[in-house]
């Protein structure tokens, strides 16, 4: 085995955690939006080489491969994937308690190599080791998978085995990023490891130094939904992860009643940040008291550009890849080439279309996309509320191509999946309509750019920022959104797209003006976006235009670790 890895440990590193991420289809330890978000972190941090290490889990099970069966219903298939073909073995291993066990942790190395010259060491967290008791060895195999405590289990290997482990491979780390609660734990390893002497020794809480850990981290919270924060009994706490500090301290950092993963980092970083302006606001409501900043996520410029795009701007813009600027001069791509662009991706994804399904969708006919996870807030169902009116508006004239999973245990999304599935099997004839099985980086690199208009239509404000409309974005689709996360900074009317029902007020879910939005879909689609399609072709590329000038231009993660690098993780 090679040592060049050792490179890597030879100067200050800033250290980003995260329980899943999306880097490519080959290695599934992804879900959805936080992953491919973590993978493009990483990418945009290799191409402007930045000092970073990531760690995260190696999840040998992957997330699971998704089947539409004969009745519109999800079926779960095992994804699995070896880190020992596709990554290095790093010859390093630490110990963290679980259980009052020994349980030993290994890891493997992949490198995010950029164009630039800049690279990005990713560590793959694994107790799959000989030695390790057999349920100790599948600790991580499953993302998201299992109970509370195995969650807990995997949350220390992660937070605590991950300090550890860089540490014992001999990085030095002067800033940790947590990317979500799910990397909290490892604040605890940070404030052991500051314990300075004080004259009685029994006093813990004097000892530990709060303020180096503070200084130390950075925290990103992601969601403001009520399920994305990981919150522990502290009964079970203390029986999976020993006293690792006196429970009253544990309680002063991390709540009075449940150990909270966000609490617990959000007391211990000195930066903490939302993922849109609009969620910082929403989190400061959900946590009074703390800071909270808001860094709008991006997408990784590169990766999530079609070919037919990927040329034109090499073409008419080059080094737009590294420097996004580039990108407001769009108008100096002739609007033929722009269209032919599209229509080279629109191809590519009928031609998929059609493999997968055996469907053919009509290149001449408008043609709304919208795939992402299945939560339920995300309404994967909206604009069938009202079929009648869909039909009077979009038979001949209208398509849509849907994907998406829906976590295992999340049976309400899968009842919005089967929801789809019915409908599209009752417009056959009318709407077409295609539901393309196992939505996940490879299925969305075609479906993205391959439609007219990205449909995105949650409960506001529940959507901490979206990235997929910032990935039709680059490949001149413009959005047709509620206003939420991201789209509220995007958004200009009948410029860069189209918005779905008023702007949010407040930071509560608004159910009551979410009911007026079908309508505003339909008024909007039947009065504006299809007659703009259909009869004024210039007009219609000035939007796809904007999207790529407007939108792309600053909604990606170059911009945003930017923002990271001078504001967290040297501010
Ligand atoms: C980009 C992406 C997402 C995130 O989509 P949102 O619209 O932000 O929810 C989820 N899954 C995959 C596979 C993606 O590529």
């Amino acid at each position: 085995m090679s040592h060049d890895w050792k490179r890597y440990t030879q100067s200050p590193r800033i250290a980003y955690f995260t329980m899943e991420i999306g880097l490519t289809q080959e290695i599934p330890s992804y879900s959805g939006g936080l992953g491919v978000l973590a993978g493009d972190t990483i990418k945009s941090g290799a191409d402007l080489k930045l000092p970073l290490v990531a760690v995260t889990l190696c999840h040998r099970q992957g997330y699971f491969r998704q089947e539409i069966d004969v009745e519109g219903r999800q079926q779960e298939h095992p994804r699995a994937w070896a880190p020992e073909k596709l990554t290095e073995h790093l010859p390093a291993k630490t110990l963290v308690n679980i259980e009052g066990r020994d349980v030993k942790v290994q890891a493997w190395l992949y490198r995010v190599k950029s164009p630039t010259g800049g690279e990005v060491p990713v560590l793959f967290l694994d107790t799959d080791i000989p030695g390790n008791s057999d349920e100790d060895r599948r600790i991580t195999d499953q993302l998201y998978g299992g109970d509370l405590t195995l969650r807990l289990k995997q949350e220390i290997v992660l937070g605590i085995g991950g300090a550890r482990l860089l540490s014992a491979l001999g990085f030095h780390i002067f800033k940790y990023h947590m990317n979500e609660g799910h990397a909290s734990l490892l604040t605890l390893e940070l404030l052991q490891r500051s314990r300075r002497p004080v004259e009685d020794v029994w006093d813990i809480q004097a000892s530990l130094d709060t303020h180096s850990v503070i200084n130390q981290c950075v925290f990103t919270t992601h969601t403001p939904v009520e399920a994305g924060h990981d919150r522990f009994p502290y009964d079970m706490a203390l029986r999976v992860m020993g006293e690792v500090l006196p429970l009253a301290v544990l309680k002063s950092l991390a709540g009075e009643t449940e150990l909270n993963t966000t609490v617990l980092a959000m007391n211990l970083s000195k930066y903490v940040n939302g993922v849109a302006k609009k969620h910082g606001e929403v989190s400061k409501a959900m946590f009074p008291g703390f800071e909270i900043h808001a860094i709008t996520n991006g997408v990784h410029p590169f990766t999530w550009t079609s070919p037919y795009f990927v040329s034109l701007f090499d073409e008419y813009l080059p080094g737009w890849a590294n420097e996004q600027e580039m990108l407001v001069r769009v108008d100096n791509i002739p609007d033929a080439d722009v269209w032919d662009a599209h229509c080279g991706a629109k191809a590519y994804l009928f031609q998929y279309i059609k493999e997968v399904t055996s469907v053919e969708l009509d290149p001449d006919i408008l043609t709304i996309g919208f795939a992402r996870r299945f939560a339920t807030y995300k309404r994967g169902d909206m604009i069938f509320t009202d079929i009648e009116r869909l039909l009077e508006l979009g038979q001949g004239k209208l398509q849509l191509v849907f994907a998406g999973k829906a976590h295992p245990k999340d049976d309400p999304g899968k009842e919005v999946i089967y929801r789809v599935n019915q409908h599209i099997k009752h417009l056959r004839g009318k709407i077409e309509a295609v539901y393309l099985p196992n939505y996940n980086m490879d299925v969305a690199y075609r479906l993205i750019p391959g439609v007219d208009i990205w449909l995105n239509n949650p409960l506001r404000p529940l959507e901490a920022s979206g990235t997929s409309g910032m990935k039709a974005a680059f490949n001149g689709v413009p959005n047709f959104s509620v206003l939420d996360g991201w789209w509220i900074e995007g958004h200009i009317e009948g410029i860069t797209g189209w918005a779905i029902g008023p702007p949010p007020v407040g930071t509560e879910a608004d159910t009551k003006s979410a009911e007026k939005d079908p309508e505003d879909l339909y008024d909007k689609l039947g009065s504006v976006i299809m007659p703009l399609y259909y009869d004024d072709r210039a007009g219609w590329i000035k939007v796809m235009k904007n999207a790529i000038g407007k939108n792309a231009y600053y909604f990606n993660t170059h911009s945003m670790m930017r923002r990271y690098a001078t504001e967290a993780y040297l501010g």
